[in-house]
């Protein structure tokens, strides 16, 4: 029901009427040159500003050149997979890894580029709980066979569990309405978050905002705070809540087969955008007396850089976000865990803090238990050696030491031993990425602004409000729209809230 609302509100954004083609006939024959947009940044946000922005102007009536400058080798952003051992065919999500049902621009992207998708949590025919929330001490609770066992829950919680998917579906059924006009397309998100009823929610910490919703006793501490750590990195009394319940709007979570970064591959494909790679930008300032916009790239190795430097822009989007935080692997040991010595480890293994431990935050947040989370992805055949191997993912906030691997994993233990050394004993495939992850999303209610300056936007400031894969690409659509809008020579909102600059980050 809500994926055909939301079709119909997309193409309602698309439809032409009467008045609109008169708009453009003389659009027309005023502008006889193409738009030339420059985007920063290939990651959902950046992606989705060139395929929607391609689409608009298109139904506009209106020529569009765009360029997509990106500092890495590879389109995604932080969306992208990495080869167990080298090998194509086993492909693992670093970084966004899930979206959900209601992730509408992600979902409409996989049918329109034909794309599959799997579970994300496929039945793996490996012995151990297929969950189970680690407080340091011991397991607070634990699912046999599934992610959300609603009896166990019911039993040990009593209703806070429903109040709170109570809760969740309320606060996601607020968000999609920016979708749709009139909320969309929005100038301020501080704006469309304060019309929509949401200011309350990001104002408030998690654990303030379930209290305030009568949701008490110690679901939040032991299986909310479980959901926003293994998200978010962050304890209840830190983040806010919004993310808080997004991190519980986990039903249906499926991803693109192969990798998602897929989606912002073939939506940059489709928008005939040029893409440049390893091409950072380093600068962006208004030409003198002009409307319009030039960019200083940074790439050594581009022959054209005098040339990219020299062209100007009418449009520039910063798709560019904060980001932080880091993975790794390995085969876990029951004792770790003061499990008994025949009983498997929990597939998944997600923390939370042991009663009485006071929360941090930042890097600190991880407390006692020392890392997020750990999750077996699947079983593998390791290509050199056709043995059978657990490949795991482990996030913690800085990388976990050898040591720590050697006990997790049961290995022989080293002291002092890097991560080299660890390899020889046990491991055979360590990939270790280090993240700007999503900023710490303290409680605000303000967020950074969408429009800098004249033909100067930016995606970013999602990031603080719901930091996913979905919301950037949202924030790239609604850039777009207002691009398109301001080239009709509609006219602006305009300014019906004092919006600030500033980026949190830290
Ligand atoms: C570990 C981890 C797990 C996550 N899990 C999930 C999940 O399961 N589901 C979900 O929906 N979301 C998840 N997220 C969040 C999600 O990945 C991000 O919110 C989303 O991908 C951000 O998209 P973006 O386009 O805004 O930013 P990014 O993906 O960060 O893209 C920005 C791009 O800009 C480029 N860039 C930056 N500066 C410059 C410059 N000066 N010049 C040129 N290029 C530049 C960067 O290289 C990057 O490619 C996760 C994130 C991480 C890190």
């Amino acid at each position: 029901m809500k994926l055909y609302t939301l079709v119909t509100g997309l193409l309602g954004c698309l439809q032409i009427t009467k008045a609109r083609a008169e708009e453009q006939a003389a659009l027309r024959t005023t502008q006889d040159y193409a738009k030339n947009v420059a985007i920063v940044g290939a990651g959902a946000g950046g992606a989705s500003a060139a395929y929607h922005l391609s689409k608009f102007a298109a139904a506009a009536g209106i020529a569009v050149n765009i360029t997509v400058f990106e500092r890495n080798s590879y389109v995604g952003g932080r969306s992208t997979t990495v080869n167990a051992y080298d090998d194509a065919s086993i492909p693992v999500e670093l970084g966004g890894s899930v979206f959900v049902k209601v992730n509408h621009i992600l979902n409409n992207a996989v049918k329109e580029f034909n794309l599959s998708t799997e579970d994300s949590t496929p039945e793996i025919k490996v012995p151990g709980a297929a969950l189970a929330i680690w407080n340091g001490q011991n397991f607070v609770v634990t699912f046999e066979n599934s992610w959300w066992d609603t009896a166990k829950l019911l039993w040990k919680y009593g209703l806070a569990p429903v109040k709170t998917m109570r809760l969740m579906r309320s606060v996601v059924g607020k968000f999609l309405k920016m979708y749709e006009e009139p909320a969309s397309p929005f100038e301020s998100l501080t704006q469309v978050a304060q019309d929509l009823e949401l200011l309350t929610v990001t104002a408030a910490t998690g654990e303030q905002y379930l209290a305030e919703n009568g949701i008490g006793g110690t679901f939040g501490a032991d299986v909310v705070q479980a959901s926003t750590r293994v998200n978010y990195a962050q304890n209840l009394p830190y983040i806010h809540g919004l993310e808080t319940m997004v991190c519980m709007a986990a039903e249906d979570a499926h991803s693109v087969r192969g990798g998602n970064w897929q989606i912002f591959d073939r939506m940059i494909a489709a928008s005939n955008a040029t893409t440049l790679l390893e091409t950072a930008v380093t600068e962006v300032h208004r030409l003198h007396r002009s409307k319009r916009l030039s960019l200083k790239v940074d790439s050594t190795d581009r022959a054209d850089v005098t040339s990219l430097n020299s062209k100007s822009y009418d449009d520039v989007v910063l798709a560019t976000p904060l980001q932080f935080s880091a993975i790794s692997l390995g085969s876990l040991d029951v004792a770790y865990f003061n499990l008994a010595p025949k009983k498997p480890t929990p597939r998944v293994i997600l923390t939370t803090l042991p009663e009485g431990e006071k929360p941090g935050k930042g890097r600190e947040g991880v407390g006692s238990p020392g890392f997020f989370s750990v999750s077996l992805l699947r079983p593998v055949t390791n290509p050199n050696t056709g043995g059978q191997e657990y490949l795991y993912k482990i996030f913690s906030p800085s990388p976990p030491n050898a040591t720590f691997l050697a006990h997790l994993l049961g290995v022989e233990s080293l002291d002092n031993g890097s991560a080299a050394e660890i390899s020889d004993r046990g491991i055979t495939w360590i990939y270790r990425k280090v993240w700007d992850s999503y900023p710490y999303e303290y409680p605000r209610v303000t967020f950074e602004k969408i429009k800098l300056d004249e033909g100067l936007w930016y995606t970013g400031g999602m990031d603080s409000f719901i930091s996913t894969m979905e919301t950037n690409a949202l924030m790239g659509m609604n850039v777009a729209r207002l691009i398109v809008d301001r080239w009709l020579g509609k006219p602006e909102k305009l300014g019906r809230v004092s919006e600030f600059a500033t980026v949190e980050q830290t």
